[in-house]
């Protein structure tokens, strides 16, 4: 690791999200709810000089460690993030995101008429395909601007 690498990781305790494409850190950020109030700390570093990838941008957040459902979200605009879980400043855990089977919760159909889209308390399930996710109740594909249907209730 280099000088900048280290300083740039300098949280207490919470989660360092490293190696997300360059201009996706907003996206993970509302994947992980932050567009609504949030007390949460944050710290990001958009368009990154990376050796690996040109450039990159990197998400701290102070105090949180993100569940299985953000991740799964997260692998499939970030495939080559890793998450660093940091306590007392020092990174406990690392590693790099997998692209799940399905995605359940977090991300909207974008079908109106989909059972999910209603009043029915039914959560959102998407399958992962190898481009794009399709909704498991309506089969709706969606490739493209994945994000969109983040949040969107
Ligand atoms: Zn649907």
């Amino acid at each position: 690791m280099t000088e900048r690498e280290l300083r740039v990781s300098k949280i207490q305790d919470g989660t360092v999200i490293d190696h997300i494409p360059g201009g996706q850190a907003l996206n993970v950020l509302a994947i992980l709810g932050v567009g609504r109030a949030t007390d949460d700390t944050l710290s990001i570093g958009m368009n990154v000089p990376s050796d690996l990838m040109g450039k990159k941008d990197i998400v701290k957040i102070e105090g949180r460690e993100l569940s299985q459902e953000e991740v799964d979200v997260l692998s499939l605009i970030a495939p080559d993030a890793t998450i660093n879980i940091v306590r007392d400043f020092e990174v406990v855990e690392k590693h790099r995101v997998e692209r799940p089977e399905q995605v359940v919760g977090i991300l909207s159909c974008p079908n109106h008429s989909c059972i999910t889209t209603g009043n029915e308390p039914v959560e959102s399930r998407f399958e992962v395909l190898a481009e794009g996710v399709r909704c498991h109740y309506c089969e709706t594909i969606v490739r493209e601007d994945i994000t969109d249907l983040i949040g969107v209730e």
